[in-house]
């Protein structure tokens, strides 16, 4: 299929509202992309809009080579599975399934035999095998995310929009569905856009993450370039895994507060300066070890830690009671012993640093 998705200069108000602004962007088929972004950034509505749902104030979607101006949302071959299922209560995973297929406008299935081989193929796509005569209430919430997915890719939609199609599921089930989603779309062949607050499972599971910024496209490249390349101080801040220090660069240097910082590489054009270095990268070392050449750092005391198995999150507060926090991976050492309200040095490689000036 030719050409993907493309949004050209998409813009959405609500009275002063801004929920997107400008937004253009090229989507590959056959792709899995994931749109990271807090809540109220624009994830739903630019959903809508490609869905055609909602109507954009300007700008244009196209697909497959082909402008969708105009056309209604049930002609586009766009699947859409909602956030909160909605699924009928009082159907069987079949017939909730078999439902779009029965009523869609564009080619309706109504031979019994064709129905019945599709809805089979997609249930067993999907994981439901034996449990399609069962009511959707007699089925778990992760099962009754199947349905819904399954229900949406029946109708063989050239593109699927999912809605933090994982969010009302355990952290169990929601690590099991990540894998499993990733092997349908690849199993179909059609393009995801999958929708997620979550910067875990942007990361894991799109091939290129969009990242939307109040509206905006703050960036869009693969996993490993949003999380070690993010290209603005917003960007990082989203990832949730940066220490992000405001300031100034002077000489060089990155003043931030009574802390210096050396910056390693040319820093990066930004409406908004910042230093920022992932939570990771960080050595923690005694009060008398400072940073040496080629190291950037920072004295801070120690507040407390939080231990979740393979990880150590260690909080400490740097001059003016700034919060820096430190992640230590545990697989080849033990949780390091430190006192409570003792200065550190918190000391990182400063070629690591992503610095905006
Ligand atoms: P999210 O990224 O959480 O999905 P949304 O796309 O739902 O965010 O919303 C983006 C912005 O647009 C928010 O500020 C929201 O309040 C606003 N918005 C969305 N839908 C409507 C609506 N129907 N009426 C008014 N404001 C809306
Ligand atoms: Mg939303």
């Amino acid at each position: 299929m030719a050409d993907g998705l493309r949004l050209e200069g998409l813009s959405k108000h609500y009275g002063d509202n801004i929920a997107l602004a400008d937004v253009s962007l090229s989507v590959p088929d056959d792709t899995y992309i994931s749109v990271l972004g807090p809540s109220g950034s624009g994830k739903t509505v630019l959903l809508r809009v490609i869905a055609g749902f909602e109507q954009p104030d300007g700008g244009t979607v196209q697909f497959g080579g082909e402008r969708l101006d105009g056309v209604p949302a049930h002609r586009r071959g766009i699947g859409f599975a909602f956030q909160n299922f909605a699924l009928f209560p009082h159907l069987s995973v079949r017939d909730n399934i078999a439902f779009g297929l029965m009523y869609r406008e564009r080619d309706p299935v109504i031979g019994q035999r064709a129905l019945r081989t599709k809805v089979e193929d997609i249930i067993e796509l999907v994981g439901l095998t034996g449990l399609a005569d069962r009511g959707v209430h007699q089925i778990s919430g992760g099962q009754r995310q199947r349905v819904a997915l399954a229900r949406t890719l029946v109708t063989e939609p050239r593109l699927v929009l999912l809605d933090e199609p994982l969010g009302a599921l355990d952290a169990n089930l929601r690590g099991r569905m990540r894998g499993e989603l990733r092997a349908i779309r690849q199993r179909l062949g059609v393009t995801f856009l999958h929708v997620t607050g979550s910067e875990s499972e942007a990361l894991a599971m799109g091939d290129r993450v969009i990242v939307l910024d109040r509206g905006r496209v703050g960036q869009f490249d693969s996993p490993d370039t949003v999380y070690n390349q993010p290209a603005s101080p917003s960007v990082a801040r989203f990832l949730n895994c940066y220490n992000i220090f405001a300031g100034r660069l002077e000489g060089g240097r990155f003043v931030a507060g009574q802390a210096a910082f050396a910056t390693g590489g040319t820093p990066r054009a930004a409406a908004e300066s910042a230093y920022c270095i992932r939570q990771d990268l960080i050595q923690i070392r005694s009060s008398e070890s400072p940073p040496r050449d080629g190291e950037a750092g920072i004295l801070a005391s120690f507040v407390t830690s939080e231990y979740s198995g393979a990880s150590v999150q260690y909080f400490f507060e740097a001059d003016g009671g700034r919060g820096v926090e430190v992640e230590a991976h545990l697989g080849h050492r033990r949780p390091e012993e430190l006192m409570p309200r003792q200065p550190y040095n918190l000391v990182w490689n400063a070629e690591q640093a992503v610095v905006f000036g």
